[in-house]
């Protein structure tokens, strides 16, 4: 039985065959999840990658305060913008 630490399934268990022909296994973190644009699929800047910052950090700081925030890229947010808009002014 391993110690309790290695006994979370948080960490990824990963087999290793060993010179001596012995199968060991091997406990690594997990990768981690990268947050990214809902439409486009960009990489979101300014939202922390490591989860223990989405934990620790205050609110503000875990996505940008604009709207859509930490779901959709502020280029994609642009566009649906001012299609949004055009398609008001056009009526
Ligand atoms: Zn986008």
């Amino acid at each position: 039985m391993p110690r309790p630490a290695l006994r979370s399934r948080s960490l990824k268990r990963i087999k290793v065959r060993t010179p001596s022909g012995e199968t060991v296994i091997h406990y690594e973190r997990r990768k981690h999840f990268i947050p990214r644009c809902a439409r486009c699929g960009s990489i979101l800047s300014g939202v922390p990658r490591d989860p223990v910052d989405l934990r620790r950090l205050p609110k503000s700081m875990k996505r940008p305060e604009r709207i859509f925030g930490g779901v959709l890229c502020h280029k994609c947010v642009e566009e649906i913008l001012k299609s949004y808009i055009r398609s008001m002014v056009s009526q």
